[in-house]
């Protein structure tokens, strides 16, 4: 049994909804709504490690495209590489140009970072967009996609410890593919043959065991675990009726059990987007419980966006992490943007994406 417990437990889940959850949850927290500029798994993820904007931090694609900061506004580039990427995967190739956005190539900082130099000790399981693994005082194991010729893990003594399965275990679309050359539509048709009934014990059985794996770790001030099945199952059969059922009472059993395992002085549950029906959402969760609920004042009016989450966690934590958004630790006044202007903006994004085939 490990008696060092966190500071900090960070729990995502990838499509967690805030309206769904506020009806499902069954733990006592401070439930606010967080809400995601670009509800799209790739951007949304780095805007809750980094805190900026994706036009800041360059994260485009749900499967991370890589683009340089100064090309992350260029969009003859992305649309160029959009159809090479299409052609390699017509040719029935590894497409040339998929590369993988990471903390190697986004201009931004990520929260493990600035967490990290600032004197902590981290350990991060699962956690989708973090690969390659970053050099940070602990442990980290990239979540989807994780990329074989990239270091996935650190430090890398850490390699014999790493189940044989764990990528499997990490993101429901490694059960189907080679994410290298994944495409969502691939590992959407994969999931429907293989139909509910299957699906649940398998989810089951490898959030357990990727549970397991995570307690099984060294310890640290600050613990992040992720889980994506909400997404997946989405996509795959519509977040409704039993399966959204099912996927909210294995929220509720993973939350329970992390948090007896890991008793942390703070918990903060997470998520990139929400999820009903057959689309993402644009309110994702942000979960507060233990002392870090205390610290958290909300204005009247204003709603936490996932730019939000990092300076929080770093200002909680007595340190600051540079970045768009608000540290929600402090009272003052918060960054709102004109409702109308984002609200266009917004739509002009989706629209653009849409052309891109990303929605
Ligand atoms: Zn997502």
């Amino acid at each position: 049994m490990e008696s060092h417990q966190p500071k900090l437990l960070l729990i995502g889940f990838d499509g967690l909804d805030y309206e769904l959850y506020k009806q499902f949850r069954d733990s006592d927290c401070m439930l606010l709504p967080s809400l995601a500029p670009i509800p799209i798994t790739g951007p949304s993820w780095t805007s809750i490690y980094t805190g900026d904007s994706m036009a800041t931090h360059g994260v485009r694609d749900v499967y991370g495209f890589e683009f340089r900061r100064r090309y992350s506004h260029n969009d003859f580039i992305h649309l160029a590489r959009w159809y090479i990427h299409n052609f390699g995967l017509m040719l029935r190739r590894k497409p040339p140009l998929k590369r993988w956005a990471t903390c190697q190539t986004t201009g931004s900082t990520h929260i493990w970072r600035t967490l990290s130099d600032a004197g902590f000790s981290l350990k991060t399981i699962a956690m989708p967009i973090s690969c390659p693994a970053a050099e940070i005082n602990g442990t980290m194991i990239s979540g989807f996609p994780i990329v074989d010729r990239k270091q996935w893990f650190y430090p890398p003594s850490i390699a014999d410890n790493i189940p044989a399965d764990y990528k499997e275990l990490a993101d429901m679309v490694h059960w189907f593919s080679d994410p290298e050359r994944d495409k969502h539509s691939y590992w959407g048709d994969c999931l429907r043959e293989m139909g509910v009934e299957a699906a649940r014990p398998r989810i089951i059985e490898t959030t357990d065991r990727l549970l397991e794996f995570f307690t099984s770790l060294p310890a640290a001030d600050v613990e992040m675990i992720q889980f994506s099945f909400i997404d997946r199952m989405g996509h795959g059969f519509d977040m409704a009726g039993e399966v959204m059922e099912f996927c909210y009472a294995r929220v509720n059993a993973l939350v329970r059990k992390l948090t007896e395992a890991r008793e942390p002085g703070s918990t903060v549950i997470v998520s990139d987007h929400g999820f009903q029906g057959d689309d993402h959402t644009d309110y994702g969760v942000l979960a507060l419980a233990g002392e870090i609920a205390d610290r958290v004042h909300i204005p009247e009016g204003y709603t936490p966006s996932v730019l939000d989450i990092a300076p929080t966690l770093a200002g909680f934590l007595g340190t600051e992490h540079p970045c768009e958004g608000n540290n929600l630790t402090v009272e003052s006044n918060y960054v709102t943007r004109n409702d109308e202007s984002e609200a266009q903006e917004k739509e002009q994004m989706k629209e653009h994406l849409r052309n891109l085939g990303y929605l």
